[in-house]
């Protein structure tokens, strides 16, 4: 990468800064505001976890808990954090994540001293590189923290994507599916890393479940490698939701 692409990259992220520092509003409901306002925060935090899927649901797909419903709110701090680097933001909505995934181990009846390790669906690298930072990494890392006085629990990115990949944010959920399917891989040098097939069993996370592709392939494409996967966890979900199971 050359000083220009550098230096591009940096002005992008200080233009982005500097608009959540001077436009300063609440990224949930446009109020002025640094970060998610008071009565965002607490909207967020009262929704209850729950188990979801989709309508109709993916042959494959994972049981898969979540947070909240994609509401306005939702769906404006969830693109702050991921298109505007809202980085603020990444304790409130990993914490979410949190306590999504305590919701699936409950549901799954994972004993607390079980390790886990926490997927995070891969963004294109390009995307990464665009933004300068991987949002459902960085919500899988702060799920990790928050949860690691309770279990053993870390976070590691195992997967990624394939070249050729389109847009998912473009597409419609047959395009979806289509454009999905094989599209994940195990990240070069996964097996030189800890998290080996017969390690600690496996959670997808991602900020959002929508048509349930992406969670079906990532889940079919770590079960393939041997890894035991407990099911998938999300922030928000734009589907139905199942109460009980
Ligand atoms: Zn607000």
């Amino acid at each position: 990468m050359g000083e220009r692409a550098l230096g591009d990259r940096a002005d992008r992220w200080w233009s982005a800064t500097a608009d959540l520092l001077l436009g300063a509003s609440c990224p949930g409901c446009r109020q002025p505001w640094w970060g998610a306002c008071p009565s965002c925060r607490g909207h967020v935090l009262a929704q209850p976890t729950r188990l979801t899927a989709p309508t109709p649901a993916p042959p494959g797909f994972p049981m898969t808990a979540t947070a909240s419903t994609y509401d306005a709110v939702h769906r404006g701090l969830l693109h702050a954090h991921k298109e505007d680097q809202a980085l603020m933001l990444t304790p409130l909505l990993g914490d979410r994540l949190a306590a999504s995934v305590a919701d699936l181990l409950a549901a799954r009846e994972v004993p607390p001293h079980e390790p886990i390790v926490l997927v995070p669906m891969p963004s294109a690298a390009a995307a990464v590189r665009e933004r300068g930072f991987d949002a459902t990494a960085a919500l899988a890392g702060r799920a990790a923290r928050t949860l690691a006085g309770q279990r053993l629990v870390r976070s590691a990115g195992l997967l990624a994507q394939r070249r050729g990949l389109a847009d998912q944010a473009e597409l419609d959920a047959a395009q979806r599916a289509a454009n999905l399917r094989g599209g994940l891989r195990l990240r070069s040098g996964v097996d030189s890393l800890r998290w080996r097939p017969d390690g600690p069993a496996v959670v997808v996370v991602d900020d959002l479940v929508t048509t349930g592709a992406s969670l079906t392939e990532a889940v079919r494409c770590l079960t393939a490698a041997g890894y035991e996967v407990l099911g998938a966890a999300t922030v928000s979900a734009t589907v139905r939701m199942l109460s009980g199971y």
